[in-house]
This record gives C-alpha cells, structure tokens and sequence, in this order.
C-alpha cells in the first residue's frame, strides 16, 4: 500500500529554561509533519487497517467520531488518497455551515451523517452497524478514534524510530490506542506516559489494556495514564491552557494544537515543576 506519510518522522530537542532547570531534557517527535492531510498517530492507525480492508476486498471505509474528530479527517484523506469510498458517522445534529474538520473531510468525499447521542453510544453494536451497513452498502468498520488491534500494531513502530536514548515518551490520549503501541513498542525500563485530554481519564487504563489484548496477546506494564490535565473535558479550553500555547509558540515557534498537545505539555511541565522526574531525565513527547 501506498504510503502517505513521510517517515521517519523527525526528533528535534527543545530548549526551555523551565524544564531545564529541573534537569528535564526534551526532544520532540514531530508526528505532525508527516504529511498535510494526516495526523501522524492517526495515519499510523489506519496504516494496517486499510491494508486489512483492501486484502479482505472491501472498497469502502466507515467510521465514527465527534464533530472535531481528527480521526474522520484523516479516514477521508486517507481514503480519498488510497482510493477508498469513506463514509464517517458524526455524533449529534447537523449544523450548518459545516465545522472545518467536517468540511475538510466532504471535500475528500466523505460521505456524512448524523447519530443522535442515544444512538451513537449503542454505535458498536450489531443492529446499530447493520442498519449503518444496509444504508451504505458494505463496509469495513474502523471504530471512533480509529482504535483498535490493527491500530495499536501502526503505533508500535513510533518508538522504535528514535535512534536516540531516552527514559519516558510522552503523548496525548484521547481513545488509548496510540499510549497502547508506544508502550507496546519501548524497550528495557523506557516508559510511556499519556495526557489524557478528557475528564473521567481514569477509564483509559482498561481501554489501553483492553487495546493491548487484543493487538499483542498481552498486557505491558511500563505505561500509565495522568488523568488530571483534561481542562474541563474533551475539546474543552481555560485560559491557563490559552496562555500557555500563546507562551510556547513565542518562545518556541511551534503552534500547539489545543485539543491534545498543548494539554499534553502543560502536563509534562508541571509535572517537571513539582519535581516528578529526577535531574538527567530525558524525555520525548509526541506532537501528532
Ligand atoms: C487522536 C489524537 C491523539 C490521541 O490518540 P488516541 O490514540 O485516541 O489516544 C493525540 N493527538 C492528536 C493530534 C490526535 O489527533
């Protein structure tokens, strides 16, 4: 299958008093400029899947997420690029005009539409998908967040890209899939911790061993969750979190994206702050 993405993708150190004066050496992993259309840990995670749905002889993606799923983005430019129809089932009303995320994934010919709240938390199962699927045609199902054993396989390769030493990889967590294979993938006492951007994050610790049953047979246990950065909720924002990402991209030229990565590296540096990681610890966080 044709690849999309440029990899490996870069690791660049990031020079910041405030971590450094706590002795914390940050480099980091710039999944984000793998390729216009895609989030790296997305692309990551459709990587196998489609490889999956094409050798099953599917020709047609279909998938769930909210309205600002990154996820539906990249399954419609990955679709639209690897020659896929897409269709991407959205949470909640229809509102016009429609949200850039949505927009951008019509313009790869997505095809839209609308589950009611009610409806969509039953989106797994079999009647909810066989009324989808009696709609569209067949499909091959991807799950919200694009999440799932395949998914988990595609993160596994990130860490094994840095050729460099480090002690912890950091990186936002929204459904646990992408923590779930950076874990799956990190050797000897390396450590994987994952910012999660939505309130009630303690659930994540099932969902990644859950995702880690299933891609590898197993369950590691060099990862862990820090549920306390979410900022009121997924998608939500505080003005803490706004200065912070005016702060970094003055000092640092680099925008964060506010639904996860900027959550991610508040967290990283308060946790530096209080003293969490002993001096000489070496850290890589990953932007998607
Ligand atoms: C989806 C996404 C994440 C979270 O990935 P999960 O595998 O759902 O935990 C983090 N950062 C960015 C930019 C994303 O798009």
């Amino acid at each position: 299958m044709a690849d999309l993405a440029n990899l490996p993708s870069p690791l660049v150190e990031l020079h910041d008093e405030r971590l450094e004066r706590r002795g914390v050496h940050l480099r980091l992993k710039r999944d984000d400029l793998i390729g216009p259309d895609l989030p790296g840990n997305k692309w990551r995670k459709l990587r196998y899947n489609l490889e999956a749905a094409r050798q099953q002889g599917f020709t047609r993606l279909l998938t769930f997420g909210g309205a600002y799923s990154n996820h539906i983005r990249a399954t419609a430019a990955a679709g639209h690029h690897l020659g896929f129809e897409t269709v991407g089932v959205i949470r909640g009303e229809e509102h016009h005009p429609l949200n850039d995320s949505l927009a951008h994934a019509r313009a790869h010919g997505m095809t839209l539409t609308y589950l009611d709240r009610a409806t969509y938390r039953r989106k797994a199962e079999p009647d909810v998908i066989a009324e989808l699927t009696r709609e569209f045609g067949p499909c091959y199902v991807l799950p919200e967040g694009g999440s799932n054993g395949l998914a988990v396989r595609g993160t596994a390769e990130l860490a094994g890209e840095i050729t460099t030493g480090f002690d912890i990889i950091c990186c936002a967590t929204g459904t646990g899939g992408t923590l779930a294979g950076i874990a799956a993938g990190l050797r000897g006492p390396q450590r994987a911790l994952g910012f999660a951007v939505l309130k009630g994050g303690r659930f994540l610790d099932d969902e990644v061993r859950r995702l880690q049953l299933e891609a590898l047979g197993t369950v590691t246990t060099n990862w862990d969750v820090d549920a306390d950065f979410h900022f009121g909720g997924y998608a939500k924002r505080r003005p803490a979190l706004d200065s912070f990402i005016e702060d970094f991209g003055d000092r640092h030229g680099i925008t964060l994206d506010w639904v996860y990565e900027a959550k991610m590296l508040y967290g990283l540096f308060e946790r530096a702050e209080a003293g969490c990681f002993r001096p000489g610890t070496r850290v890589v966080a990953v932007l998607s």
